[in-house]
């Protein structure tokens, strides 16, 4: 008898959920090829195994790009049932709210056939604006100065007292001010970007724009929104409102026009970039089948570097979050990029505080942002605005519009569910909900255990109660 190797290599062991019952369940994570997967075993529903890429030598990189987490001021829970049931934010979480989310609605104008929150035409709730300036508060609280708040719903426009909320989040101290918004309102309604004009610099438009085809929007929006998407960027561009562009993404649905889209971006001088998030299974999410419809990070980043505009190496973890994100930052005139991300090293990326990058220590940098920009030695402050450029949260970017608008970057935004749910990944989330109760929750166990109608709502009552 001769004894046989593992079929595959065995890089490690974590912590997701089970498939089927969402309860936590033990993964080891295990290599085929270049393909990452997590093996799980759930006592119930027995052994499961999952792609979470599909690009080995991307995904052993990402522990390199490990920055020290930036902690908020206070928790607003105690660590007591442990992780994911003591949300939120509770001591044992390792990174700030990079970026806030605050829902003020549940009412929307689509029934989208994929929608996290479960938002439609049927649903008409809205948040009082003293509930919405409490969450305010809370984040406040949490952060002193937010990095990134992003009004989001629902439809966020349809709230009857939208533009009052926007006031509300523009008397506090929050660095940069965005909605998330399908564009019905802002194309439809003849000045309604203009009114949006008044909350600038420091305000963006993430605007829903998963694919350039009729076909794929009637599969994930459930209606031809194609002239929508054009009317609101005309609307946008002639208002001049910093945007940046939201694809979800389902395989075999849009992820063939990702470099289209990437080259359709540069085609308009509001738009700031591209946002690419994979399907988070999770809220309304009709006719879901993993084994089809799962597109992970590594895949989307091999696409994107097909559009010419940046390259692989271009595309990098952010340090913060290195699982779950991945940037590419670069400068643009008119349709011309300048990647800046592969120009700098990475231990200044990964630093505690980047924001000491000067342009005179990298003269590469320097020269090739100079030729692109024309700029002369005498605006030699840029190095400034590109620090502000390098923040963890990129969409965090730079202090004033003037600047924004040579900037050019590509985000893939990859939510953890019950899929590619990992307990250590889930503790360096950055993109948090505000909840009115004075709590904030990380995006992803929000959507998978805490969001009212979540599936995982079980889960998370017997994870509190007693033992
Ligand atoms: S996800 Fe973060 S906030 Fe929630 S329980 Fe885990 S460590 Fe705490
Ligand atoms: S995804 Fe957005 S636009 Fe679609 S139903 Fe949900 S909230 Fe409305």
């Amino acid at each position: 008898m001769t004894r046989k190797s593992a079929p595959y290599l065995f890089l490690g062991q974590t912590t997701s959920l089970c498939e089927t019952c969402l309860n936590l369940v033990p993964a080891k994570i295990i290599a085929e090829g270049s393909d990452v997967f997590y093996q799980k075993r759930c006592r119930e529903h027995g052994v499961q195994k999952t792609l979470i890429s599909d690009d080995l030598t991307y995904w052993k990189s990402q522990q390199d790009w490990l920055k020290p987490g930036d902690r908020p001021l206070s928790p607003q829970t105690r660590t007591d049932h442990g992780c994911p049931f003591d949300c939120g934010l509770c001591p044992d979480h390792e990174q700030h709210s990079c970026l806030a989310i605050l829902e003020i609605n549940e009412a929307c104008n689509l029934t989208c056939p994929v929608c996290f929150a479960d938002s439609s035409v049927k649903r008409e709730t809205h948040r009082s604006l003293e509930e919405v300036e409490r969450m305010l508060d809370t984040l406040v609280a949490s952060e002193g100065e937010p990095d990134l708040v992003q009004i989001s719903g629902g439809e966020p426009t349809l709230h009857p007292q939208f533009f009052e909320i926007l006031a509300a989040a523009r008397r506090r101290p929050i660095r940069h001010l965005m909605i998330n918004t399908n564009g019905l309102r802002i194309a439809r309604e003849a000045g309604f970007a203009e009114r949006l004009r008044a909350f600038t610099p420091r305000f963006e438009v993430y605007l829903q724009f998963d694919s350039l085809k009729r076909d794929a929007l009637m599969a994930l929006r459930g209606a031809d929104l194609s002239q929508v998407r054009i009317q609101a960027l005309e609307a946008l561009e002639r208002a001049n409102i910093s945007t940046t562009l939201v694809v979800t993404l389902k395989k075999g649905v849009n992820d063939a026009e990702i470099a289209d889209i990437v080259r359709f971006a540069l085609k308009w001088r509001c738009v700031r970039g591209v946002t690419f998030q994979p399907i988070q299974d999770a809220g309304r999410n009709e006719g879901f089948d993993p084994n089809k419809d799962r597109i992970v990070l590594t895949e989307i980043r091999r696409r994107i570097a097909e559009a010419g505009v940046f390259a692989l190496n271009d595309l990098i973890p952010l340090p913060c979050n290195p699982d779950q994100i991945c940037i590419g930052y670069g400068l643009r005139n008119g349709e011309t990029v300048q990647p800046i991300t592969a120009l700098l090293p990475r231990d200044l990326i990964v630093a505690a505080a980047p924001n000491t990058v000067t342009f005179e220590a990298f003269p590469q940098l320097r020269t090739a942002v100079f030729n692109l920009l024309s700029l002369s030695t005498a605006q030699a402050d840029t190095s400034e605005k590109l620090a502000e450029v390098l923040c963890c949260l990129p969409q965090a970017a730079v202090p004033d519009d003037l600047a924004y608008e040579h900037t050019f970057r590509v985000v893939i935004s990859q939510f953890l569910d019950r899929y590619n749910f990992d307990l250590g990944t889930v503790k360096r989330s950055c993109v948090h909900f505000v909840e009115p109760d004075g709590r904030i929750i990380p995006f992803d166990t929000y959507n998978t255990f805490y969001r009212p109608g979540a599936e995982g709502a079980s889960v998370l009552a017997q994870g509190k109660a007693p033992a």
